[in-house]
């Protein structure tokens, strides 16, 4: 069995520890297509926080309190760049994880893909599954806010990091989105998938700028396997983060019916077959899609794995 997942950063990566699970026991080959719109350049080092966040989890370097970053980090070159009163002083830059970015800084500007960047961190880290960013092109996600009385377009990590998600805001735009082309590997392992799964990620900026490639949203709505999603949202709330803020952006309500149809079923112009919801929700209800309801909670790596057996039962791969 061939399983695709489209995931974000923090939540995408504890659902890959799911997957990874499932995969170990039936023999199935797991390719992750990771958001690359959160990436940004910060004293002159490219990061790429969802692309780390999956990798450090993966390999078991995250930090698991804070939920992104490295374990046992420092952060003497953070407090050193303030001291030069070197801006941004928001973004959080730990030690360890600079190396990565030192690395991966060096690579890219000796011309290597972000693809292939990404292959060389993954030598250390053995996330046991293939990782791939959606683009190796730049897909930058930025917020249209009002600040100070006038609009501007600022990048998502400061929208988000500096001003908490708690400025008005009129709308996210995915820079490059529209001429960027999928990573090499995307496209081959998105049409030779069994299955596709949808993580429990953010809607709004991890999962939609993936699918703001266009020949990656194409593959996807338009290939051969069935495409099973999971609600990020239990109730009304997020169960961690800031999405209800993005959906409101959006104008969607904060509900797993809200973002089950902003994805949309594959029969109507979106990207599902099936949508799952937490057993709190059941009796949501999305238009075209198959929707089973069933324990969402990602307490741990066993009760991840059940809800991911869950959605290869409910298209019918299992
Ligand atoms: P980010 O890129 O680091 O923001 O992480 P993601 O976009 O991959 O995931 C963030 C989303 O994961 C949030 O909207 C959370 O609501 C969702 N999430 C986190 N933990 C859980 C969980 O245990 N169950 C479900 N259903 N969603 C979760
Ligand atoms: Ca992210």
């Amino acid at each position: 069995m061939r399983i695709v997942v489209l995931a974000g950063g923090i939540g995408g990566a504890r659902f890959l520890l799911g997957v990874r699970a499932v995969a170990r026991e039936t023999g199935a080959d797991v390719t992750a297509v990771i958001n690359v719109g959160d990436d940004v350049t910060l004293h002159g080092l490219r990061i790429c926080p969802d692309l780390d966040s999956v990798m450090y989890t993966l390999g078991g370097g995250a930090d698991p309190e804070r939920g992104w970053g490295r374990v046992g980090e420092t952060w003497t070159v953070k407090d050193e760049l303030a001291a030069y009163g070197a801006e941004p002083t928001w973004f959080g830059l730990g030690d360890k994880d600079i190396a990565t970015h030192l690395v991966r800084t060096r690579m890219l500007e000796a011309g290597y893909p972000l693809s292939a960047v990404t292959e060389a961190l993954c030598d250390r880290w053995q996330p046991g599954v293939r990782m791939l960013p959606a683009s190796d092109d730049r897909v930058e996600t930025h917020a249209v806010v009002e600040v100070d009385g006038a609009t501007r377009a600022i990048h998502f990590q400061e929208w988000w990091i500096r001003y908490r998600a708690g400025i008005p805001t009129q709308r996210f735009v995915f820079v490059g989105a529209e001429t960027a082309k999928p990573a090499a590997g995307v496209l081959d392992a998105i049409a030779a998938a069994d299955v596709v799964l949808v993580a429990p990620s953010n809607p709004v900026v991890s999962i939609a700028p993936i699918l703001a490639v266009p020949a990656v949203r194409e593959a996807v709505a338009t290939g051969p396997a069935p495409v099973a999603g999971f609600s990020p949202i239990i109730g009304s709330a997020p169960v961690r983060g800031m999405a209800d803020k993005c959906l409101e952006v959006m104008g969607v309500e904060c509900s797993p019916a809200g973002v089950g149809g902003l994805l949309g079923a594959r029969s109507a112009g979106g990207v599902l077959d099936a949508w799952l919801v937490d057993e709190s929700d059941a009796g949501a209800q999305v238009p075209g899609l198959t929707v089973r309801a069933v324990p969402l909670w990602m307490t741990d790596e066993a009760a991840t794995a059940t809800m991911v057996r869950d959605a290869l039962a409910t298209v019918g791969v299992a």
